[in-house]
C-alpha cells in the first residue's frame, strides 16, 4: 500500500514538473510555473523520505535530516543574498552541485558490490560518473568566467580538439575494462579524465558563446541526475533529469540558433576564435556625446521609441527607471517598445525577468526576430546597457568573433542613445562600430542615474 502511495506521489510530481516546464514558457504564466514546480518538489521529496523511512534505520533519518537542514540552510541564505546580476554564477555553480552529486552516488553505488554488480548496472555507473565529473568541472569553470574570476577568453591548447576526442576514447577503453574486471581502476583514471575534459570543455569557450555553455551544462546536470536516478533505482530522478536534460538541450539549441552557431562547433570549443581578431585597435572615428536634458528633449518629440536592454541594465539595477520612463513616455503618446535579444544579459529570459519584475506590460516587450524590420521607421532607439547585442560588427564584419550573430539592427533607426559607462568593450571583448555612427550619441554614466535623468527633465 505505502509503495503504491509513493509511486502515486511520483507521478504527480512528476506531472507538477512537466506543467512547470509548461509555465515557465511564457512570461504570463513563469510565477505559477515556478509554483508548480515548488509543490512537485515538495511532494517528491516528502515521497522519498516516506520511502527512505519505509526501508532505513532511524540513523538514516537523522542524517537526512541534518543534511537537508544544511543544505536548506545555506540555500535559503544564498538565494536571498544574490543579486540578479549574479544569478548565472549561482546557477553554474549549482550545476556542479549536481555533477559532483551524480560521481558520488556512482562511486557509493559501485562500492555497495563491486563484484556482485551485474554489467548494465557497472555501464550505469560508469556513464553517471563521466557526466557527473564533467558537469562538476565545467560548472566551475563557467562560475569562474561568468563571476569574472577568471578571463571568459577562450583557452586555445595546440591540437585541442585531439585532446577532446583522445579524451573520450580512452574513457571509451576504460569502460571495457571496468565492465570487464570489476575494478576501481579504471573507474577512476575515467574519472580524473572526465574532470580534466569538463574543465577543458568550458575553458575553450570564448565569452560570446557563453550563453550556449549555461544551457548546456543545465543539460547535463539533467542528465546526471537521470543516471543517478538510474544508480538509485529511482523512477523520480530519471524522469525529472531527463526532463532538465531535454529542455537544456532545447535551450541550447535556441541559443545556436539565436547565435548562429552549430552546436558541434560550439561543444568543440574556440568557435569564432580562430584566425578571428578583435577589432578593439580599428580606429572608427570620433564618438558623440549628449546629455540627459538633450535626450529628455529628443524624447519629447519622437513618436516612436524602441529601448533595447542589455547587460548593463542588470548591472545598473535600472529596470525600475526605465519602466518609469515608459510609462511617462507612453502617456504622452509616445509609441514605447522594447527589443529583446536572446542572449542579452548573462542567462537566457535575463531581460524579460527584470522588466517583468519592474511591471513593464509584456505585450510591448518583443524578441529581435519580432522587432529587427521596424527599426528604420524608429525615431529613437535607448540602447540601455547593451554592447555585443547591438554590435553592427556581427553583421557586417566576417572577421569579428561574433560575426555571423544575428543582433538588433538598432543602428538603422533615426537616432540612437547609448547608455554606458565608458567606451569599454562588451563580454566578446569586441569593439562596436555603432558608438561611432552619425546617427549615434554616447549618454555616459550609471545607466540608472542617466535614466532618472531624464525622467526629472522630461
Ligand atoms: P554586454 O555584456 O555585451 O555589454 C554590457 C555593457 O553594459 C557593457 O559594455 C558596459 O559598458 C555596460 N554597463 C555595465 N554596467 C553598466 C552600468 N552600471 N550602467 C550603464 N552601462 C553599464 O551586454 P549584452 O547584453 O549586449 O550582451 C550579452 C553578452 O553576454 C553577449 O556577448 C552574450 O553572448 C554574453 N552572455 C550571455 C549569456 C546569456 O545567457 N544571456 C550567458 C553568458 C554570456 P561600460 O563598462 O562602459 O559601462
Amino acid at each position: 500500500m505505502d509503495l503504491a502511495l509513493i509511486q502515486a506521489a511520483y507521478i504527480i510530481a512528476a506531472i507538477l514538473f512537466i506543467l512547470s516546464l509548461a509555465g515557465l514558457s511564457r512570461h504570463e504564466t513563469a510565477k505559477d510555473g515556478n509554483v508548480l514546480g515548488m509543490v512537485g518538489m515538495a511532494v517528491a521529496l516528502a515521497a522519498t523520505l516516506w520511502l527512505a523511512g519505509r526501508t532505513a534505520e532511524w540513523s538514516n533519518w537523522v542524517l537526512i535530516a541534518v543534511a537537508m537542514a544544511i543544505g536548506a540552510s545555506i540555500g535559503i541564505w544564498r538565494a536571498r543574498r544574490v543579486e540578479m546580476t549574479g544569478m548565472p554564477e549561482l546557477i553554474a555553480m549549482l550545476h556542479s552541485f549536481v555533477g559532483l552529486a551524480a560521481v558520488l552516488v556512482g562511486y557509493n553505488s559501485y562500492l555497495a558490490d563491486p563484484a556482485g554488480a551485474d554489467g548494465v548496472h557497472l555501464v550505469e555507473v560508469f556513464l553517471g560518473v563521466f557526466i557527473g565529473a564533467v558537469t562538476f568541472t565545467g560548472s566551475i569553470v563557467a562560475f569562474l568566467k561568468l563571476s569574472a574570476r577568471i578571463s571568459s577568453r577562450p583557452l586555445m591548447l595546440p591540437r585541442r580538439h585531439w585532446l577532446n576526442l583522445a579524451a573520450v576514447v580512452t574513457s571509451s577503453g576504460l569502460l571495457v575494462w571496468f565492465v570487464a574486471s570489476h575494478t576501481l581502476a579504471p573507474l577512476v583514471l575515467m574519472t580524473a579524465i572526465a574532470l580534466a575534459f569538463g574543465w577543458h570543455l568550458v575553458a575553450s569557450i570564448g565569452g560570446g558563446d557563453m550563453p550556449v555553455v549555461v544551457s548546456m551544462l543545465n543539460s547535463y546536470s539533467g542528465w546526471a541526475a537521470a543516471a543517478a536516478g538510474f544508480m538509485l533505482g529511482n523512477d523520480l530522478l530519471i524522469v525529472t533529469g531527463a526532463l532538465v536534460g531535454s529542455s537544456g538541450a532545447y535551450l541550447s539549441y535556441i541559443m545556436c540558433k539565436a547565435m548562429n552557431r552549430s552546436f558541434v562547433s560550439v561543444i568543440a570549443g574556440g568557435f569564432g576564435s580562430d584566425g578571428a581578431v578583435s577589432n578593439a585597435d580599428v580606429d572608427y572615428g570620433e564618438h558623440r556625446e549628449t546629455n540627459a536634458e538633450d535626450v529628455a528633449d529628443l524624447l519629447t518629440h519622437a513618436s516612436s521609441v524602441v529601448i533595447t536592454p542589455g547587460y548593463g541594465m542588470a548591472v545598473a539595477q535600472a529596470q525600475y527607471p526605465v519602466a518609469e520612463l515608459t510609462a511617462k513616455l507612453r502617456e504622452r503618446g509616445v509609441a514605447v517598445r522594447f527589443g529583446i535579444h536572446p542572449v542579452a544579459g548573462r542567462l537566457p529570459g535575463h531581460m524579460n525577468v527584470l522588466l517583468a519584475e519592474a511591471r513593464v506590460p509584456y505585450d510591448i516587450v518583443l524578441e529581435m526576430d519580432e522587432i529587427n524590420a521596424d527599426f528604420p521607421d524608429t525615431d529613437v532607439v535607448l540602447v540601455i546597457g547593451a554592447n555585443d547585442t547591438v554590435n553592427p560588427a556581427a553583421a557586417e564584419d566576417p572577421t569579428s568573433p561574433i560575426a555571423g550573430m544575428p543582433v538588433l539592427e538598432v543602428w538603422k533607426a533615426k537616432q540612437v542613445i547609448v547608455f554606458k559607462r565608458s567606451m569599454a568593450a562588451g563580454y566578446a571583448g569586441v569593439q562596436n562600430p555603432l558608438f561611432f555612427r552619425d546617427n549615434s550619441a554616447m549618454l555616459f554614466g550609471d545607466a540608472k542615474e542617466r535614466v532618472e535623468d531624464i525622467i526629472k527633465a522630461l
